[in-house]
């Protein structure tokens, strides 16, 4: 059944329908970041399969399909990792999977998610033009949209995460997350506020494009800009007919900052010189915030959620070797 009420069951339901084809990451100290007033610990959801978290949701989403939603199959518009994660999940639930990608998509980006088992259709020029052309296959085959954030399911799924936090952390008072449409915070910022309203949720988005913390200023949601950003993975619209995050964000989330492209670069360079971990742009705002100061005080002990590994390689090595923004 398809989650329409959103509570901490929601979260624990999740838990148990996903534990099959998702990680219990780990949660490491981070010895580089911690100081005598901050101990800094690290939510390693790079280990996932597919790199990221974005498995959590989808998994959730589809094993709560009926039996007829999932004979008629399932469709993604990303060339990202929430394609992967349809992809990943469908694949182990045995699932038919069709990720919509526009004509723009390099080969490379195709290829990555083809070879996790799903159909992949190219046609449009543009990220819009390749969803009308979804649409249209939904309308003819019966298959099933999964949205990358604006899904109660999605968002138990993502919350799962804050569960592990407080079994793995139960002093944690400060939580760092990327922040894009708004899933991976509402979930796991819905797990802690239930068990603690103290514990301080903090959103870090890009200064290129940040949807959710423009809608969110502007107390409805706004469209935005596509810009290049090291941040990728945390591009594009929060939808304006948005139906779950804005809220959860509002009424969750206490802090939302901003980080720049140089700030996210130094996230990236510090994780891996000093954490030994690659991470892409998306996932290094939180590091980077707490690095430049964006965050001043962490907290007294403060976990920062690594949302994913899956960078370019070409842009990593520019960006570490200091030849990067
Ligand atoms: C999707 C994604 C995010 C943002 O998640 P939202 O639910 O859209 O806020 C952050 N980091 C990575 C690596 C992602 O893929």
């Amino acid at each position: 059944m398809t989650e329409t009420v959103l509570t901490l069951a929601s979260i624990y339901r999740a838990r148990r329908a996903i534990a099959p084809f998702v990680r219990r990451t780990p949660l490491v100290p981070a010895l580089s970041l911690t100081s005598a007033k901050s101990e800094i610990h690290l939510k390693l959801e790079t280990l996932q399969d597919i790199g990221s978290f974005k498995i959590r949701g989808a998994a959730n989403r589809i094993a709560s399909l009926t039996e007829a939603e999932k004979r008629s199959g399932v469709v993604a518009v990303s060339t990202g990792n929430h394609g992967r994660g349809v992809a990943l999940a469908a694949s182990r639930l045995g699932i038919e999977a069709t990720v919509f990608m526009s004509t723009l998509v390099p080969e490379a980006k195709v290829r990555r998610i083809r070879d996790l088992g799903a159909n992949v259709r190219i046609g449009g020029a543009s990220q819009d033009e390749a969803e009308v052309e979804a649409e249209a296959f939904i309308r003819e085959t019966g298959a099933v949209m999964i949205h990358p954030f604006d899904d109660p399911s999605v968002i138990a799924g993502q919350g799962t995460i804050g569960l592990e936090l407080i079994e793995d952390l139960p002093e944690i008072d400060t939580a760092i997350v990327p922040l894009s449409g708004g899933g991976l915070i509402g979930g796991i910022a819905l797990a802690l506020k239930s068990v603690s309203r103290d514990i301080r949720v903090i959103g870090v988005s890009m200064e290129r494009g940040p949807a959710m913390v423009l809608s969110q200023r502007a107390g409805k949601p706004v469209p935005v800009e596509e810009e290049k950003s090291l941040a990728d993975s945390l591009g594009g619209g929060i939808g304006l007919a948005n139906r779950y995050t804005f809220d959860l964000v509002k009424r969750h989330v206490d802090e939302m900052v901003l980080v720049s492209e140089e700030q996210i670069a130094a996230g990236m360079r510090h994780a891996f010189r000093e954490e030994q971990l690659v991470l892409e742009g998306g996932a290094a705002v939180g590091i980077a915030a707490v690095i430049s100061g964006v965050v001043p005080d962490p907290g007294k002990r403060c976990a920062i959620v690594l949302s994913g590994r899956n960078v370019d390689p070409d842009t990593f090595i520019e960006v570490v070797t200091g030849h990067g923004p």
